[in-house]
């Protein structure tokens, strides 16, 4: 699979300091995406193992509180090998810090029965719909997703929204 950048220190995606990445390819194409240069599942970078090892070094600083994936669609069938393979890493390395990933799929729909939800602690999930959007929503761009608790979620089996 494919990336398209990472960032070393990002306080937007997430709570605290955080590096995020945003993966190569998404086939939703929303209206009003942020991030259409990352629609392109050929174009960015390759994701190789020394790739996952940088950002496992990247998240390793005591600044850092975690991981935040986000795309271009990380949870696409070209993409989701590639995903889990980064999330499965990183909670192994780093237990204690959190994991958080914006998907355009659903949770209850899309992606339940995914091995990745299992690494995941904040899933933020469906696509931006531009007449829901708000610049006031917190970790989201439209009132129609949801800031999901995973954890929670996959023991209560339903849905718990996230909360700080
Ligand atoms: S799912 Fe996300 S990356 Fe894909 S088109 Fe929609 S807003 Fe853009």
């Amino acid at each position: 699979m494919r990336y398209n950048k990472i960032r070393k220190m990002d306080i937007s995606n997430g709570e605290g300091i955080r590096v995020s990445i945003f993966m190569q390819g998404c086939a939703f194409h929303c209206e009003g995406c942020f991030n259409p240069e990352t629609w392109d599942f050929d174009g960015g970078k390759e994701l190789t193992d020394e790739t996952i090892d940088r950002i496992l070094e990247l998240c390793g600083s005591d600044t850092i509180a975690g991981l935040s994936i986000l795309g271009g669609e990380p949870m696409h069938a070209k993409n989701i090998e590639g995903t889990t393979k980064l999330a499965k890493a990183f909670k192994e390395k780093y237990p204690n810090k959190t994991l958080w990933v914006w998907s355009g799929f659903l949770f209850d729909r899309d992606l339940k029965d995914k091995e990745v939800l299992k690494y995941i602690d904040v899933l933020v999930d469906g696509q931006f719909d531009i007449s829901k959007y708000s610049p006031i929503l917190k970790w989201k761009g439209s009132s129609n997703q949801r800031v999901i608790d995973v954890q929670k979620s996959l023991k209560e089996k339903e849905i718990v929204l996230y909360e700080k």
